[in-house]
């Protein structure tokens, strides 16, 4: 199948800009043996590529371009299929958008195509190639540092204690936090079986309507285990199914009660909903919502961008906090797709006054990226690991 991926990249300072000739000649060699063509575009500091060919192949020239060391924030813009090539001829001769204007290099770069169509820019791709030769989104081009700048330190040591082995359940920490002010801006409760075992194993054990009583008497235990944990006047962020909150009679007033029984105060406590359960019935939940904030609890959407519900469900119903889901952060510096997503989210959440919380955060490279883009709270094993019983010292990033 014929494939196409189009990215951008920056040239390493210190490689000198005229050995590139020589590098595009060593490119060329190895790209024809492999039967990928395509075209190639330089601006002084930023290199543009368009690759096509055999899916196996483009792929594999793909993955040895990410390797090389002459060039980094390598981002995937697009990766798409299509009937023939555009660009046939063997041999990319490289663009430098500098020796050229901007229309002569944009019909030169038809001009280089050998589809039976005569090629235009309404093709995505040709799109893409534009807008980088009219340099219409160079803001949104990251100078991400190198991932080995940064060392993650936790100086303090975890606090833990020992259980009340009377529960059924028991709470593994995690924080949330702002690495820039150096603070944890929440403690998140993530259920565990005493042993330890996971959310599903925990709640296997009841059926129907069970678990979502069992979710809201679970919160007891979440709220001593935080005050004897010494939450203080920090946040704590509790996880319930939207549906726990419909059905259990009185949940809120069960959730205050606690509240108030282990001395903390309802404006601490953030309740964290996912969005796919929410649909089914909006109205029910929506007047749930009410009593929460009413009371004080703020509203966190959890797993955003993961459900079905997504830019619809924002559009009815607006919660403190969004917490954008792992499938959209992993990676995101180096998926174009994943960035435009990005920008939008935190474009719409400024104009909305919704905090942002990035989660599952495991690579420095995406913390960089995500704090580029605007980004400034954190959840993620970059930092600490959930602690049963516990809450984890954070590794705060340091210069080396
Ligand atoms: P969640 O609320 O989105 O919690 C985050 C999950 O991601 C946690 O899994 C956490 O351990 C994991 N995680 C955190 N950082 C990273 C990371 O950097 N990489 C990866 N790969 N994973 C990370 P956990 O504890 O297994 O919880 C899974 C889900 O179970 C939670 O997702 C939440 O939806 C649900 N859950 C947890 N506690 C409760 C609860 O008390 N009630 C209800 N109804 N659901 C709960
Ligand atoms: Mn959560
Ligand atoms: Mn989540």
């Amino acid at each position: 199948m014929l494939t196409t991926i189009l990215y951008r990249s920056h040239l390493h300072d210190h490689v000198p800009i005229k050995t590139l000739e020589d590098m595009v000649a060593k490119a060329n060699n190895k790209n024809s043996s492999s039967d990928v063509t395509g075209i190639l575009l330089f601006d002084g500091l930023h290199f543009f590529q368009l690759l096509e060919g055999p899916r196996d192949a483009v792929q594999g020239i793909y993955d040895r371009i990410c390797q090389d060391a002459r060039h980094h924030n390598l981002v995937e813009l697009m990766h798409d299929f299509a009937p023939a090539r555009r660009f046939g001829k063997v041999g990319m001769e490289l663009f430098d958008l500098r020796e050229h204007d901007k229309d002569t290099v944009l019909q030169a770069v038809l001009d280089k195509g050998t589809s039976r169509y005569q090629l235009t820019y309404k093709d995505r791709a040709l799109q893409f190639l534009r807008t980088f030769v009219v340099a219409r989104d160079k803001e949104n081009y990251f100078e991400i540092p190198p991932a080995n700048m940064w060392e993650f330190l936790a100086e303090e040591a975890d606090v833990t204690i020992q259980p009340d082995s009377t529960q059924d359940c028991s709470f593994a920490f995690q924080p949330i936090i702002d690495p820039f002010a150096r603070r944890v801006t929440s403690f998140e409760a993530l259920i565990r079986t005493p042993e330890g075992g996971s959310p599903e194993a925990y709640f296997s054990a009841f059926s129907g309507d069970e678990i979502y009583l069992a979710d809201i008497q679970s919160k007891r235990q979440a709220f001593k285990l935080a005050r004897e944990l010494g939450i203080g006047d920090q946040r704590l962020s509790i996880n319930l199914l939207p549906m726990s909150l419909v059905t259990v009679p009185n949940a809120v007033d069960i959730l205050l009660q606690e509240i108030a029984a282990n001395g903390l105060i309802p404006q601490q406590v953030i309740v964290e909903v996912t969005e796919n359960e929410i649909i089914s019935r909006t109205d029910e939940f929506a007047a749930e919502v009410r009593k929460l904030k009413a009371a004080g609890i703020s509203l966190a959407l959890d797993d955003f961008g993961a459900g079905f519900a997504g830019l619809s469900l924002l559009s009815t119903f607006q919660p403190d906090k969004i917490k954008i889901d792992r499938q959209i952060i992993r990676d995101v510096h180096k998926s174009g797709p994943k960035q435009a997503i990005m920008h939008a989210i935190i474009k719409c959440c400024a104009s909305l006054e919704i905090a942002v919380i990035a989660e599952g955060v495991e690579q420095a490279e995406e913390w960089m990226w995500l704090e580029a883009a605007g980004i400034s709270q954190f959840q993620g094993y970059l930092f600490a690991h959930p602690l049963l019983n516990g809450f984890p010292a954070v590794a705060w990033p340091e210069i080396k």
